[in-house]
Parts: structure tokens; sequence; C-alpha cells
């Protein structure tokens, strides 16, 4: 584990499912053997929220002291000089002002090896003493609208449950359109992820054939009305990789 000096809390503003995309490498980073690999057993687990360092919460609406019971219970627990324990609260913008004084002390000074990451869309709801608190870090809004983003960020980072996927697309009506300019996005995106790879020597194979299906994808774009097809054997395909 990396020991490098960390703010004991830091504030990340950006969209939902963008902050998510930005902290799950930021942690693989941290708790990967292999600088944030992306295949290994840790990053798979962060990327599953399964790592048993981090801890994600995040509110069904507002923010409850309920919610902040696991906060509370695992900073009652000192930690060895080689172990960190990550709190990612997301939708930070919906803690009340009681849940955030709750939060003042421990966000301010936390017990050894423990971090804070604050996620919200919207700053201003975020209390001053808070805020005054945390190093500040803004991320760029979403290239896309909402639903696009979804897809980007299931592409690029964790694909989820078949079936949940299945309900998403049929929710969410994707045209071809949209699915080419996506899809040109996901190409650079693991693009640049194999750059990464081959210059910090890590393993390229599942990167490349993620590479290998996006470009037989832009080879043969979805036929009018057949976007949600298109989208559900990219899906087959990519799980077949992870
Ligand atoms: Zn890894």
């Amino acid at each position: 584990m990396k020991q490098n000096k960390l703010a004991p809390a830091q504030l990340w503003t950006g969209t939902h499912d963008n902050l998510i995309a930005e902290v799950i490498p930021y942690l693989q980073k941290r708790f990967c053997p292999d600088e944030g690999c992306g295949v290994c057993i840790s990053c798979n687990q962060i990327r599953e929220q399964q790592h048993h360092a981090v801890v994600w919460i995040c509110p069904e609406k507002n923010y409850t002291l309920d919610n902040l019971k696991v906060v509370h219970e695992r900073l009652s627990f000192a930690l060895n000089d080689d172990q960190e324990i990550f709190f990612v609260l997301q939708k930070a913008d919906f803690l009340s002002k009681q849940c955030a004084n709750s939060l003042l002390k421990s966000i301010e000074e936390p017990p050894k090896g423990y971090h804070f990451i604050l996620c919200a869309e919207r700053t201003e709801y975020i209390l001053p003493t808070i805020k005054s608190r945390c190093l500040l870090r803004t991320f760029a809004k979403d290239m896309f609208s909402g639903q696009l983003q979804h897809l980007y960020t299931t592409f690029s980072t964790q694909l989820q449950e078949p079936l949940s996927f299945l309900q998403y697309l049929q929710k969410n009506p994707i045209n071809e359109l949209q699915t080419l300019d996506l899809i040109d996005q996901l190409f650079a995106f693991w693009m640049n992820k194999y750059k990464h790879a081959v210059e910090h020597n890590e393993d390229k194979k599942p990167i490349a054939k993620r590479i290998t299906i996006l470009k037989k994808a832009l080879l043969k774009p979805p036929m009018p009305g057949g976007s949600k097809l298109f989208w559900k054997n990219l899906y087959l395909q990519f799980n077949a990789c992870s």
C-alpha cells in the first residue's frame, strides 16, 4: 500500500456517474499492487464496490444519520501503519446539516489511515464548514447527456448485471447516431488505456480484446432501428472479456 501523503478529506465535483468513473481508477491506483492495472483482484473488487478497504455510501434520497453509522463504526477501529480505509460519500450534496455536522470532526482530523472522498454535483449545497475542510477537485461536466454517460461509464468501467442492463436499454432507447458517437468515444478511451498498459508494462490482453470488439462494431454500425440489438451484442462480447 502506498503511503504518500494525502489530504484526509477531498471534495470532488462533477456528475454522479462521472465521479464514480473517476473514483474507481483513483482507488485502484491506491490499492492495486500494479498501479491500477484494472484487471487484478483488487482492481476488480474496487470496481464492483466490494473492496474491504473502501466503504461506499449512497443515500436513497437525503442522507440520514443511519447512512453514516457505518462511518462512525469503522472509525472506532485503529488501523495498522500499513492500512488505509476510504469512505466514498456519494451525493454529498444531499448531506443534511445534522449529518454534515456529525462528520465535521472526523473529516477534519480522521484517525490515522482513514480518508474521505465526498462526491457532489453541486457544491453550493455543501456546508461551508465541510467545504473548507476538504481538498477540492473539479471534474469536467459530462461529454454526453445522462443517458449516454451511463452507457459510456458502463462500457468503460463496470458492466452491470445483464438483466438490469437490458432493463436500462428498454427504458432509455438510443439511436444510431448516438451509438456511433459513443462507440467512437469508447474506442478512444480503450486506446488510451492500452497505451497506458504498454507504457507501464501491464497486461494488455483484456484491453486489446475490447478494442477489437469496438473496431468491429465501428465497421458494422447498427441498421436503423437496430441500436438496441447492437448494444445487447456489445454487452455480451464485453462481458465475455471480463
Ligand atoms: Zn490491479
